[in-house]
């Protein structure tokens, strides 16, 4: 065997052979394909499919070890660049910490969404301002930074946020996170016409299951109202709905893709609830149960696709696919370890406060400092956010021994902490993580993960991170 990594100067092995010494770690995964398994290299995510009666044959040809052995340096500075070298390229911009519905996972504390502040008008420029300035100095020319206007409920301090969004449309690209309760017709108007994105909630086909996560304070339901957002923004390019999977909606996942694609939604997310409050515990749902749903939904994807002609992406999915086919052209910065809280991007609280993610917005310990105040360069090196960019696969374990450490990020770091009780420790759904690589690597045994994905999703691979379709 000849796989030559260069000795780091730990071990006196020149690495000649896998799995042993500083040779590559070559390891067989079950994908649950009657034909294929999966041969990783953990460290560098290099991964390859190979016949299961082939593997001894495989791991045998010098000539797949050689040609692993020439490309296992570029993959390993590939993923270090991902991991550690990124810079700040967007902002989730909380306007106000009310809210005026009641979700039953909301992460935001309730004292906060039903008594908290708004940003001021022209407190929102002057942070704007001081980003731009902050913004011009790092991003590449021809690239412009996210703003991301999310909640709690952005809508309620509409006036201020409209106003940035036209003073400032030359400097950022903006997005708006809303649940669509506040949206009028003049509101949908100003925001498609300056290309503001816009992500909605939705997160069953009915109102019976739709309303039991999804409430006014009063307990009444908002189905009826997001419906008529979503069928106003028919044709709108710009424009995802965001479904946050819980036990209440898991089984109606399949029907909720046909309700989606019959509305012509463009892109959808499905994302699996985040543990990180108590309250949102109670709607956990089994990891392997919510994944044989979710499984069942994408399947439903694709069948519609080959029957219509028309794709409707799942954009959490597609990006676990693109983390394994390409994966500095991922789009969202949940699967990869760090992630990307508090280095991609940040979350602004109203008064100013700094935190790596919004999923931290109700913890003060990870309140990083104020933009108002202090040096963002600063608040990027301070511990609150520290423990969320150096919260490493490599320093939790299981994480530190699985295979596919690198497709799944050992998301949240916020749930490990507050859930779980350290950053050394996984968040809520590891079980649920295993079975979508091995469902994924699946589909690209069988040559259908183009059908999952953007159309063009590898054109511009320099693109590491967009952060217009996080939830
Ligand atoms: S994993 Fe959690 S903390 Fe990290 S970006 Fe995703 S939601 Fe935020
Ligand atoms: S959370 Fe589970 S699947 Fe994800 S990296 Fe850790 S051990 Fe692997």
């Amino acid at each position: 065997m000849t796989a030559k990594k260069k000795n780091d100067g730990h071990a006196p092995s020149r690495g000649m052979y896998y799995n042993s010494g500083n040779g590559a770690s070559l390891v067989p995964i079950d994908i649950g394909h009657k034909q294929y398994m999966g041969l990783i290299d953990p460290d560098t995510a290099f991964w390859s499919l190979v016949k299961k009666n082939k593997l001894g044959e495989v791991l045998d040809d010098s000539k797949f070890i050689k040609a692993y052995g020439k490309k296992a340096e570029s993959f390993a500075k590939e993923m270090h660049k991902l991991r550690f070298e990124l810079n700040l390229s967007a902002v989730y911009f909380n306007p106000t910490e009310r809210c005026n519905l009641n979700c039953k996972y909301c992460y935001i504390p309730e004292t906060m969404r039903k008594k908290g502040k708004d940003m001021k008008k022209a407190d929102m420029f002057k942070a704007l301002t001081k980003l731009r300035s902050y913004f011009r100095k790092i991003m590449p020319k021809g690239r412009l930074p996210q703003i991301i206007f999310h909640g709690a409920e952005p809508m309620i301090n509409r006036e201020a946020m409209f106003g940035a969004i036209e003073k400032f449309q030359d400097d950022f690209r903006f997005g708006v996170q809303t649940n669509g309760t506040l949206l009028d017709d003049e509101a949908i108007e100003f925001l498609t016409s300056t290309g503001t994105g816009i992500g909605l909630s939705l997160d069953a086909p009915t109102p019976k299951i739709a309303n039991k996560t999804r409430t006014t304070w009063e307990g009444d339901g908002v189905f009826e109202n997001t419906l008529k957002m979503i069928d106003k923004l028919r044709g709108y390019k710009g424009y995802n709905v965001i479904c946050t999977v819980t036990k209440e909606n898991m089984a109606h996942l399949p029907k909720l893709v046909d309700f989606f694609h019959g509305l012509e939604i463009p892109a959808i997310m499905m994302n699996i609830l985040r543990c990180t409050l108590p309250r949102s515990r109670n709607l956990r749902p089994d990891d392997h149960k919510v994944a044989t749903h979710f499984f069942a939904a994408l399947d439903r994807t694709h069948e519609l696709y080959k029957k219509t002609g028309r794709k409707m992406v799942v954009a959490n999915f597609a990006n676990i696919l693109v983390s394994i086919l390409a994966p500095t052209a991922r789009r969202l910065m949940c699967d990869i370890s760090p992630c990307g809280g508090g280095r991609a991007f940040f979350a602004l609280a109203p008064d100013g406060g700094m935190f790596p993610c919004s999923e931290f917005i109700g913890l003060p310990e990870f309140k990083g400092g104020n933009l108002f105040t202090d040096n963002i360069d600063k608040v990027l090196k301070t511990e609150a956010f520290r423990k969320v960019t150096e919260r490493k696969v490599e320093d939790i374990d299981p994480c530190n021994r699985c295979a596919i450490r690198h497709f799944c990020g050992s998301p949240c770091p916020a749930e490990a902490h507050e859930m779980n009780g350290g950053m050394d420790k996984t968040g809520a759904f590891c079980e649920f993580y295993e079975e979508q690589v091995r469902y994924a690597f699946r589909l690209i045994a069988e040559r259908k993960e183009a059908d999952f994905l953007w159309d063009e999703w590898d054109k511009d691979t320099q693109t590491t991170f967009d952060a217009s379709m996080l939830s």
